[in-house]
């Protein structure tokens, strides 16, 4: 049957149809009958198990997946001893943070949440020249990557991290099977320029992000809202050059002034009066939506063009500012249709060309600005997530959880676009919950983790646990008991995290 694609239709019209007010509608209420409406059929896939292919890599840990998870997963794996290997179908590590634009790193707004692996890449970021400390207030905790991960240096410092560790890694190479024995992969395929090619290892680490691997290997899966079946929208992430960030600064101070007198920013009145070299985020929510909304009226925009709009100026990248948007509109694109997504793509990167002329023309400090950098990797916050030994909730986030075989705390908010953030309770300063490591394997397959946003939670608990620095923590512990337990002879899904020694693990609870 030929593949079809739903026709984009405005978010606003959307909005209407599928009545979400209710922030409760997303989030799911847990029950077995949610749960299934969001279960992805099995996909189509080769059995590769009789074919003669040769067989490139025999090794203890074979990564797919170089994003924050991945990467970490490698790298951790390898530091304890595995011999590793790192499959990534494209030519830099970092996934969305290098190929999709992706940036900053979020904070976790959970004290206490950088693990080591974390600190060690600060510090090596740091070594060359990339500032990592965000121009917030100093008594604003920001945990977890410190924010400022800059695409160009962060590419060149994977590539060091994963030499020095020993990690093989193999660029240009896509998984396209695996082949499965007795509840465990025995190898999984990969596509290269040389033709196909089998990789076997004793266990296994799914970084996809589009849990691509534990779906080959016959691992139940979920995909979008439990409600509506809906994923999170995609966006198509660029950056501007030849800003004159600091014009831009006062103008959206100007803009704050004019329309919104009561909700004048205190960290950006107080980078006013230092006049110090601002670090701006500028976004439409709540704030300059008056002026987007005059381009609508114009002509220059669409109204799907502005229902997200977000800029971060980039420490470090003089003139330059990392635009989180166009979103796509999430009726008419979905992240778990090949089709379709591939078609977000040519959709998203028209609206980039209006916002872009838009500012040009319209937002003072963009005079001189031009595009400079394009995704080449579309933004998926969302496609198919695991369901693991443990199922992350909603829940498990308003209750703030924390679980002895714990492998990372984050207190970051349930960030569900198209849902204003306020609906959700946050957790208060201080409560964090934890991720536990029975989130990262699976009942069905024994030598196999999953970390990174693709692992064990609902489509809500995803839409925290997603951030950079979870990932990255969560690749970490991955790679970390991966070695662990072929040293020791325990299989990963078997392995109890909290019985490591408490010096082998990257993260160990409070209780
Ligand atoms: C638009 C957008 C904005 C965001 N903003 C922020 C933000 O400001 N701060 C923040 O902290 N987080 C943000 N996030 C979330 C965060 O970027 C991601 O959730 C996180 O990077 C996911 O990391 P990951 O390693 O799980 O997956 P990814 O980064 O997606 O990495 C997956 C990797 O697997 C590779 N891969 C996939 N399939 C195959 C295959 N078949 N064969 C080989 N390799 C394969 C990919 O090429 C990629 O390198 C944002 C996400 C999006 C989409």
């Amino acid at each position: 049957m030929e593949k079809s694609f739903s026709i984009p239709i405005s978010r606003r019209s959307f909005m209407k149809l599928a009545g979400l007010a209710a922030a409760g509608t997303l989030l799911g209420s847990g029950t077995d009958d949610r749960k299934a409406e969001a279960a992805a059929p099995p996909m189509a896939s080769v059995d590769f198990s009789e074919a003669d292919l040769p067989v490139w890599f025999d090794v203890d840990v074979c990564v797919v997946g170089g994003g924050a998870a991945g990467t970490a997963a490698a790298v951790s794996a390898a530091r304890k001893g595995a011999k590793t290997v790192l499959v990534e179908r494209g030519i830099t590590l970092g996934g969305l943070a290098t190929q999709g634009c992706v940036f900053p790193c979020m904070p976790t707004f959970a004290d206490g949440s950088d693990t080591p692996y974390i600190e060690d890449l600060n510090r090596r970021m740091e070594a060359q020249g990339s500032p990592t400390q965000l121009g917030f207030e100093t008594d604003t905790y920001y945990g977890g990557g410190k924010g400022q991960y800059m695409p160009e240096f962060l590419t060149f410092v994977y590539d060091e991290m994963c030499e020095e560790a020993g990690v093989e890694v193999l660029y240009d190479a896509a998984l396209v099977g695996a082949i499965t024995d007795s509840g465990k992969i025995a190898a999984c395929v990969v596509q290269t320029v040389e033709g196909l090619a089998k990789i076997t290892a004793k266990v296994f680490i799914d970084a996809t992000g589009d849990a691509l691997l534990s779906r080959f290997a016959g691992v139940p899966a979920e995909k979008g809202s439990e409600k509506t079946g809906r994923n999170q929208p995609m966006s198509l992430r660029f950056e501007m050059s030849g800003i004159d960030v600091g014009k831009v600064y006062h103008f959206s101070l100007q803009l704050l002034k004019d329309y919104e007198k009561n909700v004048f920013d205190k960290m950006v009145e107080k980078a006013l009066r230092e006049h110090r070299p601002p670090f701006i985020e500028f976004a439409k929510w709540k704030k300059n939506e008056y002026f987007f909304k005059e381009g609508v009226s114009s002509g220059e925009l669409t109204e799907d063009d502005i229902l997200y709009i977000q800029a971060f100026s980039m420490t470090g990248k003089p003139h330059t500012m990392s635009m989180n948007c166009p979103e796509m509109p999430p009726l008419g694109f979905s992240s778990t249709d090949a089709v379709s997504r591939s078609k977000a793509v040519s959709f998203g990167r028209k609206m980039a060309r209006r916002l872009a002329a838009f500012f040009k023309a319209n937002l003072p400090g963009f005079e001189e600005a031009y595009i400079s950098r394009e995704a080449s990797m579309v933004g998926v916050r969302e496609s198919w997530r695991i369901r693991g030994k443990y199922y992350m909730e909603a829940d498990d986030y308003f209750k703030a959880r924390h679980f002895p075989d714990a492998v990372c705390r984050t207190a970051y908010p349930i960030d569900i676009h198209d849902v204003k953030l306020d609906l959700f309770e946050k957790l208060k300063k201080g409560q964090y919950y934890e991720i536990p490591y029975r989130a990262l394997v699976t009942n069905e397959i024994s030598n196999l983790l999953v970390a990174g946003r693709c692992a064990s939670g609902s489509f809500a608990a995803q839409a925290s646990f997603r951030i950079q620095p979870t990932c990255m923590s969560m690749g970490e512990a991955a790679g970390i008991a991966a070695a662990w337990g072929i040293r020791h002879g325990v299989e990963a899904n078997e392995v109890r995290w909290e019985t490591l020694p408490k010096n082998e693990r990257s993260y160990v609870s409070e209780g």
